[in-house]
């Protein structure tokens, strides 16, 4: 078989947009070859040949043996060698290079060419006879290793065998004759492991050893790798050979890698190691301890200033920071190969700041340099990447961060000791409104239920708080006051850490890196707001969280949660005595007492947005999470019963009665939202009251205020248009006795199928609509959003049954097709209509970019989530383009 396929590329013939089929490596190769620097020459074979060889079963097809062979011609006229050959020989390396890096996961083989003969001819023409015996035992174990499949171990050992007989400390130590007869013995490694003499035609060397690098392609490690970074595995790897450049040839050689900045600081100086007279995998095995590459200003001092010259020209050529590997052989730099470096979050953003200041790439494409995670990390405590940790459990990352303190059980206890000044973090099975108190005081929490839109972890982002949730491995001994898990047990007062970014629960307390919103931070934002379309406001219910909002780049509260109001714990009890009362007078005495502690926090809110847009949010969620906990009270009045205490007994089975009367089959879709505001106006009323006297008290200060009222879950056009006279009514009566004028707006949260299929009715009577996507997710998809995380959720994930968790990024194919209809649909019949998004989704990335296609107008996010939404909002409108 024959083909008109190329399949094999000289370097001089590669470059940069080969990429796809001649991978990172051979394309790197290929481009600095192309740029006149100094590479030995070579060729690369396609991941399409790699493909094709898997096709065959593995094996290489004649014709590409053949194209092997001719470019093989080409390389000997280039160095004036040949392979093979007793006098001096051409020694050829032979290497992976996959199309998206997998450094370390795949086969490489060095010395390859080597034989009993050609090694002797080595020896001569370097006239280091030492050197040539290196490279050959080198070679022995390396294609072993890889093309023969023995243990690397085997070698390693007899090596180990080798210098305690002679005394040697270091593989340096050993003499001519020491490494001659570890040839032999590795030489009978091979008999005994493959059966067969150690290979000594260089052809049938090097054929089967790009068979074997081709076949790496899919060994464990590699497919691990695939499955964690979602690489296609179908991708195949290419295969370069390369002449072999020595970096064991004395004190004037070496190897090393170089980054053009500090990967992990972004400082814009060499970064990197290198060791002297040693071949790469000596710099891998850690046998010496490679040295600062500042130093070889030092020890080779041209070679630095060669080494300098080219990395400028190839930062300056990729315009990125490379990641660099470079062989010194007696004096003469060599590069071998090339790549875009990986960097922590903090130096992307500095690199990219930097190189706009520097004029190598302009804002658009810094802005396209960062990722909205590598945002997202900085503004939160992250565990130290050199930190031991030990990780007992792994639940739901869901608020990023680590915390460290102290684990307790308990809201109260948190509090308790959060103000004697302990550093805790609350364990408890789910939080409930009634904990607040507690996830306020707490460093972290840890539940172990609950998914990535419960309370805890919706409450817990918002506060920029970090929390693991839904962590089923852990479990809890109240009694006992402690918890197990991965076979350790945890007391309360010891202290563990949690990761909020991955999910991991640690012993201990871990080092940490403190958050850091850097300069070029702030730049870039401020570059973000320049580029992007897509407002950004932020989700917040108190002043403390609203003046974070505005600090992090807020232009308004896109949704301010009131029930979180009613949850402070000198408020539950007039709450509860508002949802129990049995008489109009017993709710109005109630309300009047919550009216103006609501009244203080929205002042407190308007003040801290300085005129920005507040969205207020009437109350949501069914009146009973107000309530206790009903099968608590049920054992309450049990134990009541037996004791026989009548009086307390009768009150208990009152408050019984009436938790039962109020307790629903299915909450989130029952009693809740605007329903209860049709079924006791009273609530909503007050809560309208409360908003407009707060915003006067502003305007007769001349302060500016931006008041916007909306209406949870409305699902039919008539409950909108009963609540909003409701509400006007009430407005429009407190300006007229103030005497004062206020524009406001009134909207509504669209968050269940109905109101997306009729937006635009709907539409046709609200100001604004604010997509809901939490709710509009759990009721498309038909999932509870407390229950499908922690019970099937995962598997279908982890299944690819779905392709993502819904509750995270937003369902393009199912919910965002109701909220690109539904945006559609209300924009045609209102042209005013503003449109946002409140839920969850508001501040993850790939959904914002759903957001921009939609044609929303503004995204709605925690707080600390607002820099992250800026910079995806730009980065969504730069794609669209
Ligand atoms: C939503 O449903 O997306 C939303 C923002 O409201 P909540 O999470 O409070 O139900
Ligand atoms: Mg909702």
């Amino acid at each position: 078989m024959t083909s008109d396929k190329k399949y094999i590329y000289s370097f001089e013939e590669a470059s940069l947009d080969l990429k796809p089929i001649l991978g990172g490596k051979g394309a790197s190769l290929g481009e600095m070859t192309s740029l006149d620097l100094p590479v030995p020459p070579g060729m690369t074979i396609t991941t399409e040949a790699c493909n094709l060889y898997f096709e065959k079963g593995e094996e290489l097809p004649d014709f590409l043996e053949a194209g092997i062979e001719e470019y093989l011609k080409e390389l000997e006229e280039k160095t004036d060698k040949n392979f093979g050959d007793d006098n001096d020989p051409l020694l050829l390396s032979v290497r992976s290079g996959a199309i998206i890096s997998m450094p370390g996961m795949m086969d490489t083989v060095l010395n390859l060419g080597l034989n009993d003969k050609s090694v002797q001819g080595l020896a001569k023409e370097t006239e280091d006879e030492r050197f040539a015996y290196d490279c050959y035992r080198r070679f022995i174990q390396m294609f072993g290793n890889v093309v023969l499949k023995i243990d690397s171990h085997k070698f390693g050992r007899k090596l180990d065998e080798l210098k305690n007989e002679v005394g040697a400390d270091d593989d340096l130590d050993l003499t001519v004759e020491d490494l001659q007869e570890l040839v032999s013995r590795f030489k009978g490694i091979i008999k005994q492991e493959a059966g067969i003499d150690f290979p000594q035609d260089p052809m049938e060397q090097l054929i089967t050893a790009v068979e074997a690098v081709f076949s790496s392609w899919n060994n464990k490690r590699a497919i691990v790798y695939r499955d964690a970074h979602d690489i296609d595995h179908d991708l195949g790897t290419a295969v370069s050979i390369q002449t072999m450049v020595f970096g064991n040839m004395g004190d004037d050689s070496g190897t090393g890698v170089v980054f053009t900045r500090d990967p992990s600081t972004g400082a814009n100086e060499l970064y990197g190691e290198y060791l002297l007279n040693a071949q790469g995998e000596d710099v891998v095995a850690g046998i010496r301890t490679p040295k600062s590459i500042s130093s070889l200003a030092d020890s080779l001092p041209e070679v630095y200033e060669q080494l300098v010259e080219v990395t400028e020209t190839l930062e300056e050529h990729y315009q990125d920071m490379q990641d660099i590997e470079f062989t010194i052989e007696k004096g003469n730099l060599y590069l071998l190969q090339t790549r875009t470096g990986k960097r922590t979050a903090k130096a992307a953003i500095k690199i990219a700041a930097d190189m706009v200041a520097e004029g190598l790439i302009d804002e658009e494409e810094a802005l396209l340099r960062v990722e909205p995670e590598h945002i997202e990390k900085i503004l939160h405590s992250q565990i130290d990447p050199d930190a031991e940790t030990e990780v007992i459990a792994k639940g739901l990352p869901a608020s990023p961060g680590a915390a460290a303190g102290k684990a307790v059980f308990s809201a109260d206890e948190a509090e308790r000791l959060a103000e004697e000044g302990e550093k805790v973090v609350l364990i408890t099975l789910e939080t409930t409104p009634e904990d607040i108190h507690g996830v306020l005081a707490a460093q972290g929490v840890l539940t172990t239920r609950g998914g990535m839109t419960s309370h805890a972890a919706v409450v817990a982002r918002g506060m920029g708080k970090p929390c693991v949730c839904g962590c089923e491995a852990v479990k809890i001994d109240f009694e006992a006051q402690e918890f197990s898990a991965g076979g350790q047990t945890i007391n309360k007062g010891d202290h563990i850490t949690i990761n909020g970014g991955t999910g991991e629960v640690m012993v201990g307390h871990v080092d940490m890196i403190e958050p850091n919103l850097s300069e070029e931070c702030q730049q870039l934002l401020e570059w973000a707001d320049e580029i992007r379309d897509l407002g950004v406001r932020a989700n917040a219910d108190t002043g403390p969280d609203s003046s974070q909002a505005l600090e992090f780049g807020a232009e308004g509260i896109g949704l301010c949660r009131t029930e979180h109001m009613f949850m402070a714990a000198d408020r539950v009890p007039i709450v509860q005595k508002l949802i129990l009362s049995e008489s109009d007078a017993e709710a109005e005495e109630a309300l009047a007492k919550l009216e103006p502690m609501q009244c203080s926090d929205f002042e407190e809110i308007f003040r801290a947005m300085q005129g920005a847009p507040v969205t207020v949010r009437l109350l949501d969620p069914p009146l009973h999470e107000f309530l206790p906990d009903l099968p608590e009270l049920i054992e309450e009045v049990t134990e009541l019963r037996i004791e026989g205490k009548q009086e307390k007994l009768r009150e208990k089975e009152e408050l019984l009665r009436k938790v039962k009367n109020m307790s629903e089959s299915n909450p989130m879709l029952g009693f809740r939202g605007c329903r209860l505001g049709i079924m006791i106006p009273e609530i909503y009323k007050m809560q309208v009251r409360a908003v407009f006297k707060a915003a006067l008290k502003l305007l007769e200060e001349g302060a500016a205020v931006e008041p916007e009222i909306m209406i949870p879950l409305v699902t039919h056009v008539n409950e909108f248009k009963i609540l909003r006279e409701q509400v006007e009514e009430e407005i429009d009566q407190l300006l007229a006795e103030a005497g004062q004028e206020l524009d406001y707006k009134v909207g509504t949260m669209i968050e269940l199928p109905r109101a997306c299929l009729t937006a635009a009715e709907i539409a046709k009577e609200a100001d604004f609509f604010s997509f809901g996507t939490n709710d509009l997710t759990q009721t498309t998809f038909g999932f509870s959003r407390d229950d499908a995380e922690s019970k099937f959720l995962h598997y279908y994930v982890d299944e690819e049954i779905i392709e993502a968790n819904p509750f995270i990024t937003l369902d393009n194919k199912g919910v965002g097709k109701l909220v690109k209809m539904a945006a559609k649909d209300g924009k045609a019949v209102n042209d005013d209509l503003k449109v946002g998004i409140c839920g969850e989704h508001g501040g993850e990335a790939e959904s914002i970019a759903y957001c921009q296609e939609y044609g929303l107008d503004y995204v709605s996010c925690s707080p600390y989530r607002a820099p992250v939404a800026r910079l995806a909002a730009a980065q969504a409108k730069i794609q669209s383009e």
